[in-house]
């Protein structure tokens, strides 16, 4: 039976590497039933990374759309990786969801990456959550990490649940709600909870925290203020309420403890994003511009696209699949339906959806159906000319939702078959890489003719690499780049620092700031200066990446 709009939740799991994001997305795949073995990490077979890839480096690169479900919800975790060098594959996956997990590491507490990620579910207004995971280690210190996620991050943790002990002497959670101490069997890696009356040794502290946790939700609510103030008992659902409110408007973040290694702590989290995190319905109406206006229209007009218009979605990710391309597509306004054909309103061409897919994790197990409304996530196999950040709509209703936009590339270089038998065979197969991953070019030099590959960083780099060796079978060599970047300027413009361009091959202009150097190929000097428009050369130069 298909879910429920309202009881569906589209969310992320976000954290800077090696905080336990993998583990936790493991140990909630597996209590929301959708994995029935636990994967191990550090075993490489966890269900998420299926990619070989992943698995041999332990982190997880290529984001995948998994669906299981908890109690009353359906939930779609889009994985998101996170190393740096993939920032662009985690802004693309934040565009596309409702709601985060945020894991800390309770050692390390608020890192570089938290940062990153912090600021871009800021940006795509991104309702979350935080899990302070690995409470269990020697070092952990969940105070600290609360205090950093305030004084960092500008985040206003609401604690529900804090940890009995840490590291060695880590032994379970109070939860602030049920004022009851829980332990998790780890037996039955941690589906079984004890749940007892808080340890005396922990009584006051446990009061302390509820108290903080009544003056957060107090100062938000006037009714909950009011029975506060007159020593009224605060009820379960009066909390719910106010927290999922403050969650909503972005006020606040509930927040919890564990030890996802440890089976310990997850499920109050899970019951949290059912509780607290957004449903399609609760999140404001995607935005696009109409691809063909009539006369008269402004082409740049935006339109609030509402969730009962004609079929539009995103499509977020490609993957390719064993047989065939697996476009990840989120559904953002009517019904998406096998057998039709929707609009590709980029390059006007009719797509077939033939088959729609929900993809479980458990060994990528997929459940086919004939539809997806609104607000769902569903993997499609039959679109042929797609790339990541292209609408499919309904033909009779064009529309372009507001596309991904994805960063520079940063870093170049140049590659080379083993055996120039095999040119050809690395052309089709760097199409097809730049098609699933868009923040990966890839280009010959018409001046050196070698093939330059550009992307975010090196280990992105290097992860294509070997991706062209195992998935398509070709070992490659690769070089610095002789040269990484040149163009023709064509025609200086007036304004500081600009200038418009023509690349060779595409008639594209666009206006770059950009710093110059003369280059003489043959005699291999190069003069670096810094031109002004005025002064610059009509012949060829280099630019300086
Ligand atoms: P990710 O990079 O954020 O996906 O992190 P992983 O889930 O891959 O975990 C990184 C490492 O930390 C692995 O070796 C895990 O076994 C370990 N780990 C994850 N969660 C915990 C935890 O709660 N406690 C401890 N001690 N180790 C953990």
């Amino acid at each position: 039976m298909p879910a429920s709009t309202e009881s569906i939740r589209n969310i992320g799991i976000v954290a800077h590497i090696d905080a336990g994001k993998t583990t936790t997305t493991e140990r909630i795949l597996y209590y929301a039933g959708a994995s029935h073995k636990m994967g191990q990490v550090d075993e490489g077979t966890t269900q998420t990374d299926f990619d070989p890839e992943e698995a041999k480096r332990g982190i997880t690169i290529y984001s995948a759309a998994v669906t299981c479900h908890w109690k009353d919800c359906t939930i779609n975790i889009i994985d998101t990786p996170g190393h740096v060098d993939f920032t662009a594959e985690v802004q693309r996956s934040l565009r596309v969801l409702d709601g985060a997990v945020v894991v800390f590491s309770a050692v390390e507490g608020v890192e570089a990456q938290s940062e990153t990620v912090w600021r871009q579910a800021d940006e795509f207004r991104v309702p979350r959550l935080c899990f302070v995971n690995k409470m269990d280690r020697i070092g952990a210190d969940f105070d600290r990490t609360l205090g950093q996620v305030r004084d960092r991050l500008k985040g206003n943790p609401v604690v529900l649940t804090i940890p009995i002990g840490a590291g060695h002497e880590f032994k379970g959670i109070i939860d602030l709600l049920q004022m009851k101490a829980l332990y998790f069997d780890r037996e039955t890696m941690g589906r079984e909870i004890e749940v007892t009356d808080i340890p005396e040794d922990m009584r006051e502290t446990a009061a302390r925290w509820r108290s903080k946790l009544l003056d957060s939700v107090s100062m938000l609510d006037d009714e909950v203020m009011t029975a506060y103030l007159e020593g009224e008992e605060v009820t379960a659902e009066q909390i719910h309420r106010v927290l999922r409110a403050g969650t909503l408007a972005r006020e606040l973040q509930p927040t919890f403890c564990g030890s996802s290694l440890d089976y310990c702590g997850v499920q109050p989290v899970l019951d949290a994003v059912n509780n607290y995190l957004p449903s399609p319905l609760d999140v404001p109406p995607v935005e696009g511009i109409n691809p063909s206006p009539k006369k008269g229209e402004d082409e740049h007009a935006i339109r609030k696209v509402d969730k009962n218009e004609p079929f539009a979605g995103l499509i977020f990710k490609i993957a390719a699949d064993k047989h065939a391309d697996m476009c990840f597509v989120r559904v953002y306004s009517g019904v998406l339906k096998s057998g039709s054909r929707a609009l590709n309103p980029r390059t006007g061409k009719k797509e077939l959806i033939s088959q729609i897919w929900h993809i479980q994790a458990g060994h990528r197990e997929k459940i086919e159906t004939d539809a997806v409304d609104a607000g769902g996530i569903a993997g499609v196999i039959g679109p042929k000319q797609v790339v990541t950040g292209d609408t499919l709509c309904d033909q009779k209703h064009p529309i372009i939702l507001e596309s991904i936009n994805f960063p520079e590339t940063v870093i170049s270089m140049a590659v080379e078959p083993d055996s120039s038998a095999d040119r050809k065979k690395l052309e089709d197969a760097l199409l097809q890489l730049s098609k699933q991953d868009p923040t990966f070019k890839a280009k010959v030099s018409d001046e050196t003719g070698q093939t330059i590959i550009s992307g975010m960083g090196e280990l992105h780099l290097e992860v294509l690499r070997e991706r062209l060796q195992r998935d398509f079978n070709l070992n490659v060599k690769v070089h610095k780049p002789r040269v990484s970047y040149r163009e023709t300027v064509q025609k200086p413009v007036e304004s500081d620092g600009e200038f418009s361009r023509t690349t060779a091959g595409e008639s594209q202009f666009a206006s770059v700031r950009i710093r110059v150097e003369p280059f003489e190929a043959e005699r291999g000097v190069e003069v670096t200066s810094e031109l002004t428009p005025g002064d610059l050369p009509k012949e060829q130069i280099r630019i300086v990446l």
